[in-house]
C-alpha cells in the first residue's frame, strides 16, 4: 500500500463531518498530534441540525446502520461506544407501504421477518428469503476486507482470490437479478433493492456487490441515537478531544501553502497559517482539488449521484406510524427513469418518512412529532429545475402523497423547513446532490477518486468523494483508510459475527 512521504506528526484535517472525525480519532490513536479545522460552529457536516419551534431536527442521515464501524473508531482511541452515545435498535427497521395497500414490516431478525414474509407473500417465499439472506451475509463477508475497508493503489490490486470468489457470489452481476433469483414477489424485491437509490444507481444498473447495503439494513439492522442523529458527531468530536484532538470550529481552510509535493501549511479565512506535515481533506471533491491545485486526468466525467428534497414538519403525535416508513409509488419502475434517465420530479413519488420522535420524543415539543420526509430528485445537471420557485408546490404535493399513502399521518401539520437540491448547491456540494458520486461501475473501488493524489506527497482525502464511497459506513471507513495512507497501519477492522 502506498503511504504519504516523510513526516506526519502533526496532521491537519479538513472538516469534521463524519469522515473527518473518523480520520482524526484513527489518527490520535497512532499518537498523531491531530487539528480539525471545520467551518460551521458544530461538527457532523452533512449529518446535520436544526433547531426549530422547539423541534430538534436531524437534517442529513437517519438510518444509521452498523453499529460495529462506531464502535470501532472509538476504539482507535481506547474508547467505549457505550461511554459516549446510546444506540437503540430500531425495529422495525423499516415498515413499506405499497400502492396498492399492502404492507410489510422489514424485521432484521431471521424468525421474524420469516413469519413476516409468509403473511405478506405466502410461504413458498419464505425459502427465497432465507436463500437471499445468506446470500447477503456471505457478500458482505466476501467484501468487508477485500474491497470495502481496502486503500487499493490501482485498478490490479484488484485481482486478488477475493475477486474470484466475489464473482462467484455473483458480485458483478446486477442487483436486481441477484435478488430476482430468490424471490417471486416484485413487491418483496424492492426492499431488498430500493437501497441503490442510497448508491445514486438504479438496481438495473448497480453492481450486485452494493447489494450489501441491503446486508446492512435488513440484516444488520437500523439503529438510532438518543437526542437524534446529531448525537453521534457530538459524541465522536467529544471523544476526539478527550484524545487531545484539537477542534477549531467557524473557521475556514480559504488555501494550502502547497509548494512543490508538499502541503506545508492550511490557510484560513481569518489570514491564520497552520503549519502541518500532512493534511487530510474531507472536503467535496471540487474543493479539495481546487485547494490542492489538482487537475483530474480522468477522461470521463464525474457523474453526480441524484438529490433530493427533505421535508421537516411538525405534527400532533401519530404513534402507530413507524420510525422509518418507506411509501412506495405504484410506478416504482420509472422512478429511476425519471431520477436518472429523464431529468424530472419522480410522476408516482416514493418518499421515506422518518418519525424521529419513534426514537426519542424529547426531540418535539410534548405531543408532538417530528417528522422526515426525503423525497429523491434529479440533481441539478440532469434537471436545472429552478426549484426557490417550485419548492412551495413540491413540497404540498409530496405532503399529500404521505396524507395519501401513510393512513392518519401528518394531523394538525406544520411545516418547519424544506430543503431543496438549490440548498445542498448553495452549500457547495456538485450538482446540488448531497450525495456526492454516484456508485457506478465507473465510480467504483479503485475506479472512484483516489485518496491519494498523484504529485502530491503529504495529501490524503476522506469522505463521501472518494473511497469507499458515500453513507456513514463507507465515511467512517474512509476515516480509517486515510489514517493508514498516513501511518501505515491497516490493521482489519472486526466484521460483525452474524
Ligand atoms: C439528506 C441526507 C440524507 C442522508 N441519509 C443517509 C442515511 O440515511 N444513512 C446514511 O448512512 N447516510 C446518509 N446520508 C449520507 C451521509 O450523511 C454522508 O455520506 C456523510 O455524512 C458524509 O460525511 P463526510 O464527512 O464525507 O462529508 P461532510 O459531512 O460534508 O463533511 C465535510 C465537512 O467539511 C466542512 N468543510 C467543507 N469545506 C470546508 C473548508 N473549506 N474549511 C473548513 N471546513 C470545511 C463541512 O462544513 C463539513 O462539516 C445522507 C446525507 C444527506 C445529506
Amino acid at each position: 500500500m502506498r503511504t504519504t512521504i516523510g513526516r506526519s506528526d502533526h496532521v491537519v484535517v479538513v472538516g469534521a463531518g463524519l469522515a473527518g472525525l473518523s480520520t482524526a480519532l484513527h489518527l490520535a490513536g497512532r499518537g498523531r498530534e491531530v487539528t480539525v479545522i471545520e467551518r460551521e460552529a458544530v461538527p457532523g457536516g452533512r449529518a446535520g441540525r436544526a433547531d426549530i419551534a422547539g423541534y430538534r431536527l436531524d437534517t442529513g442521515p437517519t438510518v444509521l446502520t452498523m453499529p460495529d464501524l462506531i464502535e470501532d473508531v472509538f476504539a482507535a482511541v481506547g474508547e467505549r461506544m457505550r461511554d459516549h452515545l446510546t444506540l437503540e435498535p430500531v425495529d422495525p427497521a423499516y415498515r413499506a407501504h405499497f400502492a396498492d395497500g399492502r404492507q410489510l414490516a422489514v424485521h432484521a431478525d431471521r424468525d421474524r421477518m420469516a413469519a413476516e414474509v409468509a403473511d405478506f407473500a405466502g410461504s413458498a417465499e419464505v425459502s427465497g428469503y432465507l436463500r437471499l439472506r445468506e446470500w447477503l451475509i456471505r457478500l458482505y463477508r466476501a467484501e468487508y476486507d477485500h474491497f470495502l475497508a481496502t486503500n487499493f493503489d490501482s485498478p490490479l490490486s484488484m485481482l486478488t482470490p477475493a475477486l474470484g470468489r466475489l464473482v462467484a457470489l455473483g458480485g458483478l452481476r446486477r442487483w436486481d437479478r441477484a435478488v430476482s433469483a430468490h424471490l417471486a414477489d416484485p413487491s418483496l424485491r424492492r426492499v431488498f433493492t430500493f437501497q441503490s437509490l442510497y448508491a445514486g444507481v438504479a438496481p438495473r444498473q448497480a453492481m450486485a456487490a452494493y447489494a450489501v447495503i441491503a446486508y446492512m439494513d435488513t440484516v444488520g439492522g437500523v439503529y438510532f441515537p438518543r437526542g437524534g442523529m446529531r448525537a453521534l458527531p457530538d459524541a465522536l468530536a467529544g471523544a476526539a478531544r478527550s484524545a487531545g484532538v484539537r477542534i477549531r470550529y467557524r473557521t475556514t481552510v480559504s488555501a494550502l501553502d502547497r509548494r512543490g509535493s508538499r502541503v506545508h501549511a492550511v490557510e484560513t479565512d481569518a489570514g491564520e497559517r497552520i503549519a502541518c506535515d500532512a493534511v487530510v481533506l474531507t472536503t467535496d471533491l471540487p474543493d479539495s482539488y481546487r485547494l490542492l491545485a489538482h487537475r483530474s486526468r480522468r477522461p470521463l466525467r464525474l457523474t453526480a449521484a441524484p438529490s433530493a428534497v427533505v421535508l421537516h414538519v411538525g405534527c400532533a403525535r401519530t404513534p402507530g406510524t413507524a420510525h422509518h416508513s418507506l411509501l412506495f409509488g405504484q410506478a416504482w419502475e420509472h422512478t429511476f427513469r425519471d431520477l436518472m434517465r429523464d431529468g424530472r420530479v419522480m410522476r408516482d413519488p416514493s418518499l421515506l418518512v422518518t418519525r424521529a420522535t419513534a426514537g426519542d420524543p424529547a426531540l418535539a415539543p410534548p405531543g408532538r412529532d417530528l417528522l422526515y420526509v426525503l423525497a429523491p430528485t434529479p440533481n441539478l445537471s440532469r434537471a436545472p429545475i429552478n426549484w426557490d420557485r417550485y419548492a412551495p408546490a413540491y413540497a404540498q404535493e409530496i405532503l399529500a402523497t404521505v396524507r395519501h399513502r401513510l393512513p392518519g399521518a401528518l394531523p394538525d401539520a406544520e411545516l418547519l423547513r424544506v430543503t431543496t437540491p438549490a440548498d445542498w448547491a448553495r452549500r457547495g456540494m456538485p450538482a446540488g446532490s448531497p450525495f456526492a458520486l454516484a456508485h457506478t461501475f465507473a465510480q467504483t473501488g479503485p475506479f472512484r477518486p483516489a485518496n491519494l493524489i498523484r504529485g502530491l506527497d503529504n495529501a490524503v482525502l476522506a469522505g463521501g468523494s472518494t473511497v469507499p464511497g458515500v453513507g456513514i459506513p463507507p465515511v467512517l471507513i474512509s476515516g480509517r483508510l486515510a489514517a493508514d495512507r498516513i501511518t501505515g497501519h491497516s490493521s482489519a477492522l472486526p466484521t460483525p459475527a452474524r
